[in-house]
Parts: structure tokens; sequence; C-alpha cells
């Protein structure tokens, strides 16, 4: 249901820092480090916090949907194993943090900063999996849970 075919990045290995963050991808769950000092979240995991110092981050669960920063359409394939064009993106998520991720399901050339997105799965060889973004028609989320095991569209 990810459509990715073709999709196989290099991904690096977990670490002491990344770790939990790789072992909640395997569920399809988005974690963010969310301070335990300051309460502010940040995106790729680090060992301090980026905002205050502390070195408490925490974690805690995304609801998965946030909006396009910016983007770029790849039409040359940096391998040959790459099928082109995809979408590179920065996505805001509603927590604040901002991932470089990918867009699917709609034309590349279709998207435009702003659109809504939720997230999706590709799922890694090694039982892990990378989130990606899909186009989200619900309104702005309001304090709901995450459909996990919904995928109604
Ligand atoms: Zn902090």
């Amino acid at each position: 249901m990810t459509g990715s075919a073709g999709f196989a990045p290099d991904v690096p290995a977990p670490d002491e820092v990344t770790a939990p963050w790789w072992e909640a991808t395997r569920e399809h769950r988005l974690l963010l480090q969310t301070c335990a000092r300051c309460a502010r979240v940040q995106h790729p995991p680090r060992a301090l916090c980026v905002h205050c110092g502390s070195d408490e981050p925490d974690w805690s669960a995304s609801g998965g949907r946030g909006a396009v920063d910016s983007f770029t359409v790849v039409h040359r394939a940096p391998r040959p194993d790459l099928a082109v064009p995809y979408v590179i993106a920065r996505v805001r998520l509603a927590e604040g943090a901002v991932l470089l991720t990918r867009l699917q399901e709609r034309e590349p050339d279709a998207w435009r900063i702003g659109d809504p997105v939720r997230v999706a799965w590709a799922d890694l060889a090694d039982g892990r999996a990378l989130p990606v973004f899909v186009p989200d028609a619900a309104p702005a989320p309001a304090a709901r849970p995450p459909h996990d095991t919904e995928k109604g569209s």
C-alpha cells in the first residue's frame, strides 16, 4: 500500500540515541523526542535537547499529521536502482518538529507547499520502516487519537 517500488534508500544503523526511534518504526509508530525539562520536541533524535541543552530527552508519539514545508522533485536518480521522479520534502508536523522525508501517492508536480499530509510507512528489508507522507484529506487535527489501525481513505 506504500507504493514504495524502487524505494531502497541507504538507511543508517541505529545507535545508542536513535535505537528507540527505530524500534518504534517496526510497529509503524512515529516517535518524537520531547524534552523532559523544556517540553519542546526535536527531530532527528539527539543526545541533548537542542533548545535548552538538557540531557533528558524523552519520547512521545506523534499524531503523524503535518504540512509540506518545502519539497523538491528528483528527476535524476542518484543511484541506478531508484525509480524517478520522486519527491523529497521537509514536513512540519503538528507537534512542531520537521522531518526530511518523501511524499507519495500524488503526482510529483501536483504537490504544493502547505499541503496537509499524514504519515505512511515504507517497510525496509530488516523490519524497520521509514516514515513517508501522503495527502491528508482530513481537517487539521484537534487533539484526536492517531488513526493507527484505520486506513480508510
Ligand atoms: Zn529542552
